[in-house]
């Protein structure tokens, strides 16, 4: 289980899969990623080792500046393809990855059903992309904010939006989840190992924090929706 998302300048994919090779520590039976490409979000996951994912994306690249990756380790739905995250809600507006469990993830499916949301995977993940985009009203810090006001349990994730192409946004609530500080890019990960081929200095997020990256801005907010200040920690050690 490993997030990690880009905003920048640069091929994305790239990034993410360099990323996600380096949080393969962590355990995972699915990889994917989700892809901002200029008019929509496209995603590409599968079952299986991370050459599975690279593979595929050596014959089916994916251009674009921004996007989110995932190696999942499955706690609700099978390992398999329509499982592996990311996940999006209707017409790809939403893509989430996600890390942990949302527990009272059924009730909020019954509730998103009796809103007229179809749903497509056995995960808990799937409810997150169509939540946000319940709330969403062109505002997406807003509509996580109110989204994981809703969600109980620990986890940590990744949101990137069509209708919103400059931000990423990423949340941590009883999960890691650090931020990378780059020139013109930032990023965010799991773990440091996977962004220090490209930046050395990270914030930590807090419990409760939200991170919401554009290519030239970190802002973090806390609970209440106010900025956070903090110094950047410098990375000395090596992988
Ligand atoms: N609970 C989610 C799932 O089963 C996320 C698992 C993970 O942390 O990778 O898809």
């Amino acid at each position: 289980c490993g997030i990690v998302g880009y905003i920048g300048q640069q091929q994305t994919v790239p990034i993410l899969m360099e990323g996600l090779q380096k949080l393969e520590y962590r355990g995972y039976d699915s990889a994917g990623v989700a892809i901002y490409s200029g008019n929509d979000i496209l995603v590409k996951k599968f079952k299986g080792r991370l050459s599975v994912l690279a593979d595929h994306l050596a014959e089916n690249p994916l251009p674009g500046m921004v996007g989110i990756g995932h190696t999942r380790w499955a706690t609700h739905g099978e390992p398999n393809d329509i499982n592996a995250h990311p996940h999006t809600s209707h017409h790809g507006k939403i893509a989430v990855v996600h890390n942990g469990i949302v527990e009272n993830y059924l009730k909020l499916k019954d509730w998103l059903t009796t809103k007229g949301t179809v749903f497509h995977t056995e995960t808990d993940t799937e409810i997150i992309a169509h939540l946000i985009e319940y709330y969403y009203e062109g505002d997406l810090v807003q509509a996580v904010q109110k989204a994981i006001h809703r969600m109980e349990g620990a986890y940590a994730i990744g949101v990137i939006c069509k209708d919103q192409p400059d931000t990423l946004i990423g949340y941590r609530k009883d999960n890691p989840l650090v931020v990378g500080i780059g020139q013109g890019e930032n990023f965010i990960a799991s773990d440091i190992p996977a962004l220090l081929k490209y930046t050395r200095d990270v914030y930590f997020l807090e419990d409760g924090e939200m991170a919401v990256l554009t290519e030239g801005n970190i802002q973090i907010l806390n609970e209440l929706g106010e900025t956070m200040t903090r110094e950047p920690f410098h990375v000395t050690w090596d992988i």
